[in-house]
């Protein structure tokens, strides 16, 4: 009997070595500077490393809250953020299931009005999330982090659980081939199609829904001094989507520029990155593998 279990225990032991060296693939498109190799480990990185889009701080339509898992722009008049940064990297996942706690973020300041988890409901439109649960499983902390409310917004379901659901899963399949990513989320505009019909607003006003829902990602094989290790061939993908019931399940035809969503928001996304390679990347719509 002990023999068995000793068996048990190789073969597991044989696996997770198995499933580890996932990991030490050489990376696809080794980038100078910084370090980077071929088993470089994956770090929980610092979510604004490629820079404070819109300049984020103290006002209530521009409100910059740092949490462990993310950090974002809050605007206390939309209800909603109005971007998302997190880094994501293999360092953040673990086996904590979806804790499923939507709630209020009682973090925010008094003043502002803290969305409930009931201001969706009969909406038509789902709770969500930027920073998505799945990104966050290392503890049952960071995953129960993503339900805060701060962290949603009214998205049409075929757009979150299916285009969105289908980015989210992708990226996911990037860090399990050693890379990280830094992701920055947001929306704008007012006014979407949900399940049941057009709106603008969530509970008599103090929620907007948005009409268009971004995302920029950019890809980096594992490795330290991230914003150095950025150069004009770095892979960057930035999507925007209508926030509609009526959309492709096929995130990659939603693909665009970085400029463009610069132009539509206002922003400077990854203004940390030096300028020159900026325009550059910022230029270019992807045109890499979406599954
Ligand atoms: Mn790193
Ligand atoms: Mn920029």
């Amino acid at each position: 009997m002990k023999n068995v279990y000793r068996s048990l225990l190789l073969a597991l032991l044989l696996g997770f070595g198995a499933s580890c060296s996932v990991e030490e693939v050489e990376p696809s498109n080794p980038i100078n500077g910084g370090t980077t190799s071929s088993d470089a480990t994956a770090t929980q990185d610092n979510h604004l490393a490629m820079g404070n889009p819109s300049a984020a701080g103290s006002s209530y339509s521009n409100y910059l809250v740092s949490k462990p898992q993310y950090v974002m722009s809050y605007n206390s008049y939309r209800g909603t953020p109005n971007w998302v940064s997190w880094h994501l990297s293999s360092a953040w996942v673990g086996s904590t299931p979806r804790q499923d706690d939507f709630r209020a973020d009682t973090s925010l300041p008094s003043s502002f009005y803290r969305v409930q988890s009931s201001d969706y409901t009969g909406s038509g439109f789902d709770r969500g999330h930027n920073c998505p649960s799945a990104d966050r499983t290392l503890t049952v902390a960071d995953n129960s982090a993503t339900f805060l409310m701060s962290n949603m917004i009214p998205q049409a379901g075929p757009n979150n659980q299916q285009t969105w659901a289908n980015l989210e899963n992708y990226c996911r399949t990037l860090i399990n081939a050693g890379n990280e990513l830094y992701v920055i989320m947001g929306s704008y505009g007012k006014g979407g199609t949900g399940l049941n019909g057009y709106k603008e607003t969530l509970a008599a006003g103090k929620v907007t829904v948005p009409n268009r829902i971004w995302k920029v990602i950019v890809v980096l094989p594992n490795g330290s001094s991230d914003i150095s290790r950025i150069t004009t061939s770095t892979r960057v993908i930035a999507v925007n989507t209508p926030n509609t019931t009526s959309i492709s399940s096929t995130w990659g035809s939603y693909r665009t520029t970085v400029d463009a969503i610069e132009a539509a928001t206002g922003y400077d996304l990854l203004s940390n990155v030096p300028a020159s390679v900026q325009s550059t990347i910022e230029a270019r719509v992807d045109s890499g593998s979406t599954q």
